[in-house]
């Protein structure tokens, strides 16, 4: 709960900041709140304390909590798993464990969503103001198909809860706990309540997975986005996390269901993994575990984070980012062959932190080969798109952008050289956009074909 733009954080910070709840600064509420004991007594007394202000709670949240309380929860269709077996191992608890080798490409897991809420940043509901924090909209999901008696839960009941090692987000969780069941019929005892939604809240904050997209930012080339917010009870309780990892997530369009896919090849007998978010070729070390231990609870021990303690150096990073922008520059001036070099530059410097065969290192070629493409080289152009679609085809869905670009074009660039000077590699020399690009393949399309 970092972001501050939404309702329910905005609403528990203000009660927090005006000392509202401060009986809990002397008490030893937090490491109640930590400890297994049940915890009714405590929320019954956190629920009181904010009874005086349930008419704000109540014009403030009221109308947001009971949309999300109304929804339909979504009907979690059975996860399949193939070439694993879930294995204690010493210190780790589940891992994900190969019973065979698994070659890149190998999907370990297809689960679908037990419960998931859109990112949508339209205002649903039609109401003023804010919405309520996704990672609150999901739990409040849960924790209704719960009241309801409805059996899917059971999927998800054995899940961590503990919600992470950052004191202030366990406090707030509390607070926003309290000021939900404020705002419904809870039916049952209100402590009672408060509990549970306490408890779907914190297996939300460390088992919920981002949900995530290409998608065309106005005039902007594609970028990753993430979607919605999703609980897949499969995948939360069987796959650690690796700063390095061998596996990756996707996920589909349609019907959110996601794939494990092994991204590097695991022996049998291995460990497969994938990265919660922080990985070492996005961030350093020393960020990374201040990340996983705040919002998951762990110290990282990972091949990359083990056995050292300093951070990793980024300056090919940089140093990528700064070729990046001179080819943008480039483009913006049409200067094709120009932003060619930056680019193939940028991508000699990502090879230092991304390891090969990588969906991003993928993803850069297909830019290069529509930049090669423009400047007039269709015969190495149809070189990147092939390589970056052998990597994309293992680790991506099919509708994925780059990996259909890289199709198409694949389909109307022909396999052996080209003459040079044909009117097509003319016209592809001089279009300036992607649509530009797509008509001078369109037009030029017979005369390629008979080259
Ligand atoms: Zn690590």
């Amino acid at each position: 709960m970092v972001q501050h733009d939404f309702a329910d954080v905005a609403f528990g910070q203000r009660l927090l900041s005006e000392g509202r709840v401060s009986w809990w600064e002397e008490s030893d509420f937090l490491a109640q709140l930590r400890g297994s004991l049940p915890k009714q007594d405590l929320f019954g007394r956190l629920c009181e304390e904010l009874q005086p202000f349930r008419e704000q709670i109540l014009k403030d949240l009221g109308p947001r909590v009971k949309e999300e309380t109304c929804g339909a929860f979504l009907s979690a269709r059975q996860g399949q798993k193939k070439g694993v077996e879930v294995a204690s191992r010493p210190n780790q608890g589940r891992s994900l464990v190969t019973t065979r080798h698994l070659e890149r490409g190998f999907v370990v897991i297809r689960e679908y969503p037990l419960a998931k809420v859109l990112l949508d940043l339209e205002n649903r509901s039609g109401l003023p103001g804010l919405k309520l924090h996704p990672e609150t909209r999901l739990a409040l999901q849960l924790w209704n198909a719960e009241r309801k008696g409805d059996k899917r839960i059971e999927a998800a009941k054995d899940l961590l809860d503990h919600g992470g090692n950052d004191a202030s987000a366990l406090k707030m969780r509390a607070l926003l706990a309290a000021c939900c069941t404020l705002c419904v019929d809870v039916g049952i005892s209100r402590n009672a309540a408060c509990e549970s939604l306490f408890h779907w809240l914190g297996c939300v904050r460390v088992n919920a997975v981002a949900v995530t997209a290409l998608v065309e930012a106005e005039g902007e080339e594609m970028q990753q986005a993430k979607v919605a917010l999703a609980l897949y009870p499969d995948l939360a309780r069987s796959v650690n996390h690796s700063c390095r990892p061998n596996g990756v997530l996707r996920f589909d369009a349609k019907d959110s269901h996601v794939e494990l896919v092994v991204s590097a090849g695991v022996d049998a007998g291995e460990e497969v993994t994938i990265s919660y978010g922080p990985t070492s070729s996005t961030m350093p070390r020393s960020q990374r575990l201040g990340i996983l231990m705040a919002q998951y609870g762990f110290e990282c021990h990972c091949t990359a984070c083990g056995g050292t303690s300093v951070d990793e150096d980024f300056q090919w990073k940089r140093k990528a980012k700064m070729l990046d922008e001179r080819a943008r520059a480039a483009v913006a001036r049409a200067a094709w062959q120009e932003a060619v070099i930056a680019c193939s530059a940028s991508i000699a410097m990502l090879r230092q932190g991304f390891r090969d065969g990588d969906v991003e290192l993928a993803r850069e070629e297909c830019k290069l080969a529509g930049l090669t493409l423009r400047a007039g080289d269709a015969v190495k152009a149809r070189e990147l798109w092939s390589s970056s679609a052998d990597v994309l085809r293992c680790l991506v869905m099919p509708a994925d952008p780059d990996l259909r670009e890289a199709e198409e074009m694949l389909r109307q660039l022909p396999a052996s050289p080209v003459q040079k000077a044909s009117s097509s590699s003319a016209a592809f020399a001089t279009a300036s956009s992607k649509s530009e690009v797509a008509a001078a393949i369109g037009g030029g399309e017979m005369v390629m074909g008979m080259a």
